[in-house]
């Protein structure tokens, strides 16, 4: 039988080098700032709808509460995403203003020729490709509706609204999901360049496309959240989780995202 002494040894000398070893690997990573394998494992294996939660959260913490939701008229909408297509909001929201400025209402603009509503709407960029594409989105909806509304997505699904209006010309699935969102409230993510970037740096969606991410995030983002996700994730992607140089340092998402490269840009603080 071993003695006490010896017993007592054993442990000093393997056992406890051993364990502190053990909690060294595991936890080093935390005393310095970075995420440890479990917290990765962690941010990986979290329920979607539960990480959401926490986004929306840290994003209000960060950027303050969202303005309210306002709906906005479905028509002006639709025309208003046109505009932004492969442009900024800056040069996009005076162009739109700029054409209801100068023609008043949409049934205006369907009577106008194309040079005029270009003219009106060059601030935004590829204005003749936009004026044509205006014009025969407008005589699409009059033609099918009698009118210019598109009152007849209120009480279609999601899915419905969304193949309605992507049957019209030149409407993709973001111009869709502004207008279904924006313009009725209904449960579509509209996804952009920043909202499709932050959202696989955050492991919201895998190696998807940016037309199919539009259908993941819309299953997986509880309804309620999708306003303030898609304003506060196209705010973040903007300030902080820029496409070069992301702003690692300082976002209060660090913990939750899996970006591969980001302990690499932990430095950057602005
Ligand atoms: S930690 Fe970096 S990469 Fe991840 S969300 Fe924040 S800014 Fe983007």
């Amino acid at each position: 039988m071993r003695s006490a002494p010896f017993t007592i040894s054993v442990f000093c000398i393997i056992i406890v080098p051993l364990l502190s070893a053990f909690a060294f690997t595991c936890y080093w990573p935390e005393c310095f700032g970075e995420m440890s394998h479990r917290q990765k494992e962690a941010a990986i294996s979290m329920k979607p709808a539960d990480k959401i939660i926490k986004i929306t959260k840290a994003l209000d913490e960060t950027y303050g509460k969202r303005p309210a939701f306002k709906r906005s008229d479905p028509v002006d909408e639709l025309v208003r995403t046109i505009l932004s297509q492969n442009t900024s909001d800056k040069n996009s929201v005076p162009a739109f203003y700029a054409l209801k400025k100068r023609f008043g209402a949409w049934e205006r603009v369907l009577g106008s020729d194309t040079r005029k509503i270009a003219a009106a709407i060059r601030h935004a960029g590829l204005a003749n490709i936009k004026a044509k594409r205006i014009k025969e989105v407008l005589a699409e909806i009059k033609r099918r509706e009698g009118s210019i509304t598109l009152a007849v997505l209120k009480d279609l699904s999601v899915e419905e609204g969304a193949s309605y209006l992507r049957s019209l010309k030149g409407v993709g699935p973001k111009t869709a999901a502004c207008v279904l969102l924006f313009g009725f409230g209904k449960p579509a993510m509209p996804v952009d360049t920043h909202i499709f970037r932050v959202a696989k740096r955050l492991g919201l969606i895998g190696g998807v496309s940016i037309e199919e991410a539009h259908e993941t995030l819309s299953r997986i983002v509880p309804n309620h959240l999708i306003y303030d996700l898609h304003l506060g994730i196209i705010e973040h992607g903007r300030k902080t989780c820029r496409a070069q140089n992301p702003l690692c340092g300082v976002c209060l998402l660090y913990g939750l995202c899996v970006f591969k490269d980001k302990a690499g840009f932990r430095k950057r603080k602005a």
